[in-house]
């Protein structure tokens, strides 16, 4: 679309967590005017840390926030993945950091921290707080929006990015509800000093074993990793009450340490949460509306892709209202781009991680596996 067009685009994001937040800061580097919508009266994440891709850091370098997230991250060079008693079944560098003009790496970051970031680098004003979306209006060439509070808003393009359980998605695209996956995660954030000395480096590494995995991602520059737990557990309240004898359960047959740092959890900081992710969506968009993240392809976290996912689609979706001649010519751009990719991850996430089913994640990346690079014994220095 042309500059002149561009700017005269109003936009509405619904929810203001990684997907919307990226979507404002991409499409208002646009020229776009764009208002974000969150429910909650206060922006918090949940006490634990992810893996920010070579892919999603590229885009940060793109919107000239690369900095901004860099300063409250640690870069990584590779990822491991051990059995139950810590012995090494595979590691390989992340995907992808030699794909870009400068080397890019992934970065590990508190979820909270990175939230805040990416909300730092919004012009003041933009996001509005305390509207709850409860009805979405498609009129063709615009949507009308209304809130719990009894406030509406009009837009040529509504972003909903408002989560696994989206009500833009319910009203407009899909009344299917998240499906459960029969595992929880428990997860927390622990000092460097509790940690058994098992964060030596700034690499993740993930235990597996008898259905659980044990995922240790190091926060070195907050002096701090992040702890969770994935268990098998057939019970599906979103928000489970389990003990700390329920967690030492899960655990048991573990390296000591592992067992060790589980005894040692406060369980006031630990965040329990069954997993659900949602089957793949048909349709993403209407000629005024379009869905990105959890809210267009919530996947379960076992590739950790869900937060790269949603950043991708922020710049995916401003990618292809540059390069398109109509917004809807650009939201069916958009799906087409990024709709194969997120399927594709919905389905092997869904996967798991099992000792045998690592080949079909990763074919070819288990030791010994014809074509199996391993990570570097040395973590190289990157430019960044
Ligand atoms: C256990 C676990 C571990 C994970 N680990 C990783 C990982 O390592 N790496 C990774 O990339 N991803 C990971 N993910 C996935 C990641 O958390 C999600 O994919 C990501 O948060 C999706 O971002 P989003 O902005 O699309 O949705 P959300 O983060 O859910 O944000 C949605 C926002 O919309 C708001 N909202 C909802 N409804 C409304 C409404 N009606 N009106 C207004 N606002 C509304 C919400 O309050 C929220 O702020 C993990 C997920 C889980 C559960």
């Amino acid at each position: 679309m042309q500059l002149s067009d561009l700017k005269q685009l109003k936009i509405a994001v619904v929810g203001a967590g990684y997907g919307g937040a990226a979507a404002a800061k991409a499409l208002s580097l646009l020229g776009a005017h764009v208002d974000v919508y969150e429910q909650a009266s206060r922006i918090r994440e949940v006490g634990a840390g992810i893996g920010l891709r070579p892919a999603t850091m590229n885009r940060f370098r793109e919107w000239g926030i690369f900095d901004a997230v860099a300063r409250v991250s640690s870069p990584s060079d590779y990822f491991e993945i051990l059995s139950a008693d810590a012995t090494p079944i595979m590691s390989e560098s992340w995907p992808g950091m030699d794909d870009y003009a400068e080397r890019t790496r992934t970065h590990l970051i508190h979820r909270g921290d990175f939230i805040e970031a990416l909300l730092g680098v919004l012009p003041e004003g933009m996001v509005t707080l305390g509207h709850k979306l409860e009805g979405i209006e498609d009129k063709g060439d615009h949507a009308v929006l209304a809130f719990a509070n009894g406030t509406t808003a009009e837009a040529d393009l509504v972003v909903g990015a408002d989560g696994i359980k989206s009500v833009v998605r319910k009203l407009l695209f899909s009344e299917k509800e998240p499906v459960f996956s029969g595992e929880h995660a428990y997860r927390a954030v622990i000092s460097l000093d509790d940690a058994e000395g098992m964060a030596a480096d700034d690499n993740l590494r993930m235990y597996i074993g008898r259905g659980t995995k044990i995922y240790l991602l190091p926060l070195r520059h907050r002096g701090q990793v992040s702890f969770d737990i994935t268990a098998l557990c057939p019970d599906g309240t979103w928000a489970p009450e389990v003990t700390k004898d329920d967690l030492l359960a899960t655990v048991q047959g573990f390296d000591e340490r592992l067992v060790a740092l589980t005894r040692g959890l406060d369980m006031d900081t630990v965040n329990i949460r069954a997993v659900y992710d949602i089957d793949p969506v048909d349709t993403w968009h209407t000629d005024s509306v379009v869905l990105v993240g959890d809210a267009a392809h919530s996947m379960l976290h076992h590739q950790g892709q869900g937060a790269n996912s949603a950043i991708e689609d922020a710049g995916a979706l401003a990618d292809a209202l540059r390069a398109a001649d109509t917004l809807p010519e650009a939201l069916a751009a958009f799906q087409a781009t990024r709709k194969p990719v997120t399927d594709e991850l919905q389905r092997i996430s869904r996967a798991g991680w099992s000792e045998a089913g690592i080949d079909d994640v990763f074919p070819g990346q288990k030791p010994g596996s014809p074509g199996h690079v391993a990570a570097p014994a040395v973590p190289a220095a990157g430019k960044e």
